[in-house]
């Protein structure tokens, strides 16, 4: 899934557990980005990720200005599921504050410690091999006309029980 819908789950998931430890919301936010992984999705388009068939052998390549449009869209991506938490939880306390940058954080870091993996932190190959078996074989990358309504129709559900 891309990064906003993983954040729009991940909140959805641990709202009602809000109140309760940070580490709670941490565990359910990352272990809902496996399981929405598991569902055959759609990704927007990178220029700089080498998408090789083994998934161990994955790497950042490209210009400098492949990376600058990968990272605005990643960026833009992750504020914009960070924005629509906000605008429907309306976090006003720190506590509040803190669920959402801890569930924010939880559903997205397996994606950042692939793009770390890419980097060359072979450390983390386990987790990136352990992350791709999880990761639905089913691309619809190809189908956007399916994937992208079907991503929102996911999303749009998550954001009811924020
Ligand atoms: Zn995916
Ligand atoms: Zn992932």
């Amino acid at each position: 899934m891309i990064l906003s819908t993983h954040i729009v789950i991940a909140a959805a998931l641990t709202r009602p557990l809000a109140a309760a430890h940070p580490l709670l919301t941490f565990a359910v936010s990352l272990v809902s980005h496996y399981a929405a992984d598991a569902i055959p999705h759609w990704h927007y388009p990178t220029r700089t990720i080498l998408k090789t068939e083994d998934p161990a052998a994955r790497r950042w390549r490209g210009t400098a200005s492949a990376y600058t449009t990968d990272a605005l869209a990643f960026a833009v991506d992750a504020s914009a599921g960070i924005g629509v938490v906000w605008f429907l939880a309306r976090p006003a306390t720190a506590d509040a504050w803190i669920w959402l940058a801890v569930a924010a954080s939880g559903s997205i870091l397996p994606d950042f410690l692939q793009g770390v993996y890419m980097a060359g932190a072979s450390f983390l190959q386990r987790h990136q091999i352990i992350h791709h078996r999880i990761h639905s074989s089913i691309l619809l990358d190809a189908y956007p006309w399916i994937g992208i309504p079907f991503q929102l129709a996911i999303a749009a559900v998550a954001a009811l029980f924020i």
